[in-house]
């Protein structure tokens, strides 16, 4: 790509309600908030989407975290800099530690303005192969059984392909043995967002008996070691997610064996530059991957597509449609399920959907410019 300077960056919180809200082990998401990134170079601009939830429940940033890192240390960093490619943006902050979601929002940002310069779509900028892409869906925590059928019973009827619970301690085997009697060949998997102790470790050879397709970050989130140890004793593959926030730390877990598969977001991992380096090393080392989620609005979830249309992601992803989350998009066209249970790569430069800006404004509750 050529060189391009940027002359100004917006960064602009975003409240929106969310259709139903999103219970986990330990964690209940009631609305989506986070922070749009805006890059401008000449007449040209590029949207990101900083994932990062209102409190450090997911992970250790928090909105607040996030927007005091990027106006303090990020802007300054690349405002009014010529850069050359997105791996040039990354190298500047890279001797800023952490704060991944920060990065990420910030890259992706940055990774749409190159690709619309350069006139292509983001899927073909990053190396993308697939014109659409699997997707699934991620069910909550429910208060009973039966809502919980109810509520599968509905996505399935939508046309999702794959399911995946969240579960914790005691909700865990009734409630995959419930769905395992009513869908005997659902592509079927269950995410306990690290609430696990080793100690408990029964239910999770219980959950081995019903053919999940993984389960996914049993254990605490920087455990590697237990979650190694329960890979041997399992059929069902572990998929980590929490775990892996960086190429360094799937190093770790490919060489001690703690998991057979990889949920990878690009929130969690820094951005996009980083999530091709980790699909290419789980590619060296057959490791299947997905895409997984943050509720993202149109904007992440463009991001996320663009990335799981590389070769590497052969799982259904947690990418779903726009109505999953949200009454309205921010985006257009809005994100839909293909009837084959796909969703489409967008072709379009960059991330290839307009944003709607009266919408921008609609939910935004702060914002701050920054021109050079
Ligand atoms: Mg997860």
């Amino acid at each position: 790509m050529d060189h391009l300077r940027l002359d100004r960056i917006e960064l602009r919180e975003l409240r929106l309600p969310l259709v139903a809200p999103l219970e986990t082990s330990g964690w209940r998401e009631e609305e989506k908030r986070c922070i749009i990134v805006e890059m401008r170079s000449g007449n040209q601009t590029g949207f990101g989407e900083c994932a990062v939830s209102a409190g450090p429940w997911y992970g250790p940033e928090t909105i607040t975290s996030a927007w005091h890192v990027m106006q303090e240390y990020f802007v300054p960093e690349v405002l009014g800099k010529v850069i050359s490619s997105p791996s040039h943006l990354v190298d500047s902050l890279s001797l800023l530690r952490g704060n991944n979601m920060a990065k990420a929002g910030f890259e992706m940002a940055f990774y749409d303005l190159a690709a619309k310069i350069e006139d292509v779509s983001l899927s073909k900028f990053l190396g993308g192969t697939k014109s659409e892409i699997e997707s699934g869906v991620s069910v909550g925590i429910q208060n009973n059984t039966q809502q919980l059928l109810r509520v599968v019973t509905d996505y399935l009827q939508q046309g999702y392909r794959r399911i995946k619970i969240k579960i914790k301690p005691g909700k865990d085997v009734d409630q995959v043995s419930a769905l395992r009697q009513h869908f005997p060949d659902l592509m079927l998997m269950a995410d306990a967002n690290g609430a696990y102790k080793s100690s408990e470790a029964q239910a999770l050879f219980r959950l081995d008996e019903y053919g999940l397709m993984m389960i996914e970050q049993p254990f605490a989130w920087d455990d590697l070691v237990e979650h190694a140890n329960l890979q041997r004793a399992l059929k069902t593959p572990i998929c980590l997610d929490e775990s892996v926030s960086s190429l360094n730390d799937l190093k770790t877990a490919l060489s001690l064996k703690s998991c057979r598969v990889l949920n990878l977001k690009p929130a969690r991992v820094g951005g996009l530059t980083v999530s091709k380096e980790i699909h290419d090393l789980c590619q060296t080392h057959h490791m299947p991957l997905w895409c997984g989620g943050l509720l993202e609005t149109g904007i992440g979830r463009a991001h996320n597509i663009a990335i799981a249309s590389l070769p590497g992601f052969v799982l259904p992803n947690d990418i779903s449609a726009s109505n999953r989350y949200f009454r309205e998009d921010i985006v257009s066209p809005e994100f839909r399920l293909n009837k084959n249970g796909t969703m489409s790569v967008p072709k379009g430069p960059g991330i290839g959907v307009n944003v709607i800006h009266e919408k921008l404004l609609e939910y935004t509750v702060r914002t701050e410019q920054f021109s050079s």
